[in-house]
């Protein structure tokens, strides 16, 4: 037993390395490598996925996963999660025969460039017939895997352990039915709030001086967090010693750059308390796509765009831009990063709205996994939605069915998982008031207290728990949407005067 267990983290130990050298490289083609680099970017990475997927896939690797699954009782909590964790990718991978799975990540490949070209045009066509392959493999896969589940069940567990369709009904349900109406009273009343300030000239140096110093508030430590510059903000983490934000500076807008800091510090908080026994293991990082969304979300929107965080904050923007601010008020500031109004476009959307957009892919792909909706119906369909529930017209199918890169790349049940973010971070927040004064500590820009608790209850786990014994954990309840829905309603009601 203990030389399996020593023969596992061996090639675990390996696997990390190339993960590293990975993820350097691709951070590296995002932030600093010139255009012609691609060829040579593309040949590295080939070979290196190369080793990943021979040393996964080794007699030597599922022989040894296999043994420790079979004496689990022997083992230490984090040998049995690892195991545990990777017995179930390799099962996922198993099933699929291997000729499936090399089309298959052909097809992603001439999916993803069709997209792009089909986003650049506006032209859906372009994109179906990949959409359609990819779909197919996608329930294929899926039934392979779990042939007695429903696919999007199925499909929906791989982002959230434990999501399911039925689950997820109840919390559109219940936003639909309880935040609808407050959407479209704050809609009526769009002009009540001026947000125009925050648009206007802001010069890049100043901005990065302000990124800089929402990095410190953070608590966000130089030494072990880097912040880059690119197109599209993401974080990125090769240990909790190494994690890297992004941001992308636009000099027309204040808030944008700002609150994308704040975001993706927010994921990298997480990433950063990780228990230093986890360091190298596949268990570190965070539980769940949505378990790390309700962190980033919790600081950009609960702690971020709180009234107390513009109180402190406000001040010193000011001082970067004291002529773009002249006679701006904290009060205005914190009305104005709050402006609600139904939109087009999801990574733009406010924090109130944000969720239906969520909410329409959800009911499309939940559709689109049953064989429910032809392709040739679906940027209709999309369409109906956005004039239904948000009450907006696409004009073209750049601005709607393809703006979203994700069915490009195959990730479908992955959406779901950012509106559950928000509401795990709500309730977590309403869990964490009866510890701490919040919003004493927010208005004092006295954060690492609240960052300690968190890290206490959920960042320091990784991937040891799930994200339902983690909300167990930090809040003493399962998943409750009512909180997500009380806190919006109380903001939007009081920002708008409804
Ligand atoms: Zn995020």
């Amino acid at each position: 037993m203990q030389e399996t267990i020593r023969k596992f983290k061996e090639i675990l130990a390996k696997l990390n390395a190339y993960q590293h050298a990975l993820g350097v490289l691709q951070y590296d083609s995002e932030t600093a490598m010139p255009r012609a680099g691609a060829a040579g970017y593309a040949a590295a990475m080939g070979a290196l996925s190369e080793e990943v997927y021979k040393l996964q896939t080794s007699d030597a690797f599922k022989g040894a996963v296999r043994e420790l699954l079979s004496r689990k009782a022997e083992l230490d909590e984090i040998t049995r999660r690892e195991a545990e964790v990777l017995g179930e990718e390799m099962a996922r991978m198993d099933c699929v025969p291997v000729q499936e799975f090399v089309e298959y990540q052909t097809e992603l490949g001439l999916a993803s460039s069709a997209w792009r070209e089909a986003k650049q045009r506006s032209d859906y066509a372009l994109f179906a017939p990949h959409l359609q392959k990819l779909l197919d493999s996608t329930r294929r896969f899926a039934r392979y895997y779990a042939p007695d589940r429903d696919p999007y069940d199925v499909l929906l567990d791989e982002y959230e352990k434990g999501m399911t369709q039925a689950e997820l009904d109840r919390f559109f349900g219940t936003l639909r039915e309880n935040l609808m109406p407050l959407v479209q009273r704050v809609a009526e009343r769009a002009d009540a709030v001026d947000d125009r300030f925050l648009f206007g000239h802001f010069p890049v140096a100043q901005q990065r001086r302000l990124a800089g110093a929402v990095m410190e508030v953070m608590g966000l430590d130089r030494s072990r967090c880097a912040l880059g510059e690119v197109e599209h903000p993401f974080t990125t983490n090769f240990s909790k010693n190494d994690v890297r934000i992004t941001t992308h500076y636009h000099e027309e807008s204040l808030a944008s750059s700002l609150y994308s800091v704040i975001h993706e510090g927010g994921h990298a908080l997480y990433e950063l308390h990780t228990d230093d026994a986890l360091i190298g293991s596949p268990l570190a990082g965070g539980a769940s796509m949505g378990m790390h969304e309700s962190q980033s979300r919790l600081y950009e929107n609960l702690i971020g765009r709180s009234a107390g965080f513009a109180r402190f904050l406000f001040p010193k923007v000011q001082a970067l831009f004291p002529a773009q601010l002249a006679g701006v008020t904290a009060q205005d500031f914190y009305r104005a990063v709050n402006r609600s109004a139904p939109s087009l476009i999801r990574i733009d959307a406010d924090e109130l709205t944000y969720p239906f957009h969520i909410l329409i892919r959800y009911e499309l792909e939940k559709r689109l996994i049953a064989g429910d909706l032809p392709l040739q119906d679906l940027p209709a369909e999309w369409n109906r939605l956005y004039k239904e529930v948000l009450g907006v017209v696409v004009p073209d199918d750049a601005h709607g069915v393809l703006q979203d890169s994700h069915w490009s790349g195959g990730s479908f049940g992955y959406f779901p998982s950012y509106a559950i973010g928000s509401a795990y971070g709500a309730q977590i927040l309403e869990s964490m008031k009866k510890d701490l004064d919040v919003d004493a500590l927010t208005e004092a820009g006295n954060l690492a207290p609240i960052t300690a608790w968190l890290a206490e209850r959920i960042y320091r786990f990784g991937k040891v728990k799930t994200p339902g014994e983690l909300l167990r954990n930090a809040c003493g309840a399962d998943f409750d949407p009512q909180f997500y829905v009380d806190y919006l309603t109380r903001k939007y009601t009081a920002l708008y005067n409804l």
